[in-house]
């Protein structure tokens, strides 16, 4: 679906806002979290997420750190500010219905949860930024399933 020119100036303003003001930045102590460290050589994108999970499996806290491009730092703000306190299936979810939206396949069942994380989608014209959307969202996948759950 081609985004209409008001959606172009949303999803750039939201990008743009993200980007220069990156939420939930930081760290926690290395014995108090799951540390993952993500990469991407193609574009020089890097993301050190740090989580705090509850016994349940759901995320307690989220941080990042991170440098590269703005697409790349402003979708992992953004999962920063929507995975807290969510069930931990939903989180899995969301991030299969995210890469369904910035790859422009496959159905996305939570589409009306996503909010402005919907505004990615205009990333499919963008082929060589798709790794830099994504680029937080595995490091979450990959945390999600590393976490030990009591
Ligand atoms: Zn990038």
């Amino acid at each position: 679906m081609p985004l209409s020119e008001d959606l172009k100036e949303l999803y750039q303003k939201v990008i743009l806002d993200h980007s220069r003001s990156p939420r939930n930045q930081g760290q926690f102590s290395a014995d108090s979290c799951v540390h993952i460290h993500s990469d991407n050589p193609s574009c020089g994108d890097e993301i050190d997420l740090y989580i705090r999970f509850n016994e349940d499996g759901s995320i307690s806290d989220i941080k990042f750190e991170g440098q590269g491009c703005a697409i790349s730092q402003a979708s992992a703000s953004m999962m920063t500010e929507k995975v807290k306190g969510i069930p931990r299936q939903e989180v899995l979810q969301l991030i299969q219905d995210l890469q369904h939206t910035v790859l422009g396949n496959g159905e996305v069942r939570s589409s009306g949860t996503l909010g402005e994380l919907q505004l990615l989608e205009g990333i499919q014209k963008f082929p060589q930024r798709i790794k830099c959307a994504l680029l937080g969202w595995r490091g979450l996948e990959r945390a999600l399933y590393s976490a030990k759950l009591t």
